[in-house]
């Protein structure tokens, strides 16, 4: 009986990881044509002031339509690129197209404020990034302090000598650097003061609870405070509620991010959100409340 049912649970056990294992040399094979297909997009998230309430900034986050699948999340398909050479050139493609749609917002005057790109663990890996960074922005005309890269705690871990190595690098090119997803892994408030980050982004899962449980309350003010003494600035992720935003602006974090301002968008809704600011006078936080 027992070893029946054991058995039984081992069978149900391995076809769950066998289907997982299918699903994810389907999405690996299927990712392979993904750009040829131009099924690959971009939308960028804003990221707002908390003092003016201003956009500062934007984040590119890649976007797979799979005529069959659908909209894959990166969070499922980004870990595959990354087991292969594939993430090279998704990097490679979202770099270009960010580059291009940077190049369209300051051909109409549209200023002002950054944008992001996340760095995979295998790309911040690569010897030749700061160079091919260098190459992209010359070739699309752009001041590198108007590029942001994004780089996870992680990444950072595994080699620590030589990841201070590649950021001095990237930093000597004149791009910002943010220390993304903090708190989630096991580093310390000491790499604030060895990397030359410009801004930590505090992880959305400390924001979620943040005005309801002390830890994660308490864990919020010590990133404030100790990035501020550092001459950091921190931005807060995943904000949902007007009860977060006026928590952290109480507790004079800089900037936000998160669907109580705005979801991610394509580009064309990010160009309306611009120009809507430029002809508006009145900060745009507020316009975008009273329209809701
Ligand atoms: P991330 O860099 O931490 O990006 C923020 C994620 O939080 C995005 O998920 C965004 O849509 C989501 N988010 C933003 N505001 C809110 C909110 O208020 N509530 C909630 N619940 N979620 C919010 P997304 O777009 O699914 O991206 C997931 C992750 O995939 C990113 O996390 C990033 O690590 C990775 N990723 C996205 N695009 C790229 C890329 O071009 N290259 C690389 N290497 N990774 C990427
Ligand atoms: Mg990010
Ligand atoms: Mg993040
Ligand atoms: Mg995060």
């Amino acid at each position: 009986q027992a070893k029946d049912h054991g058995r039984n649970h081992f069978q149900f056990f391995s076809s769950e990881m066998n289907e997982r294992m299918q699903e994810r040399v389907m999405l690996d094979e299927a990712l392979r044509s993904a750009i040829a297909n131009d099924e690959l997009l971009l939308h960028y998230q804003p990221l707002v002031s908390l003092s003016t309430g201003q956009l500062v900034g934007l984040e590119t986050l890649v976007r797979w339509q799979h005529p069959v699948f659908g909209m894959v999340s990166p969070v499922r398909f980004i870990p595959i690129a990354e087991e292969s050479a594939l993430i090279a050139s998704i990097s490679e493609w979202v770099l270009r197209k960010a580059c291009q749609d940077i190049r369209t917002w300051i051909d109409q005057g549209l200023t002002g404020f950054q944008v992001a790109v996340n760095v995979s663990p295998r790309q911040f890996r690569d010897p030749r990034l700061a160079d091919r960074i260098e190459l992209v922005l010359a070739e699309y005309h752009i001041n590198p302090g108007m590029l942001s890269l994004e780089i996870t705690e992680t990444v950072l871990m595994q080699d620590t000598a030589s990841s201070e190595a590649t950021l001095r690098q990237l930093k000597a090119l004149g791009v910002d650097l943010a220390l993304d997803d903090f708190g989630t892994g096991y580093s310390s408030l000491s790499y604030l003061k060895r990397f030359p980050f410009d801004r930590v982004k505090i992880d959305r899962s400390f924001v979620r609870d943040i005005t309801t449980d002390a830890d994660d309350a308490a864990i919020s003010k010590a990133i404030i405070s100790m990035a501020h003494s550092l001459g950091i600035r921190v931005v807060a992720e995943g904000v949902e509620t007007a009860a977060q935003c006026q928590f952290l602006r109480r507790h004079r974090c800089d900037e936000m991010q998160g669907y109580y301002f705005s979801r991610p968008l394509p580009p064309v809704e990010i160009t309306a959100l611009l120009l809507e600011k430029r002809h508006l006078p009145e900060n745009i936080l507020i316009h975008r409340k009273s329209t809701r």
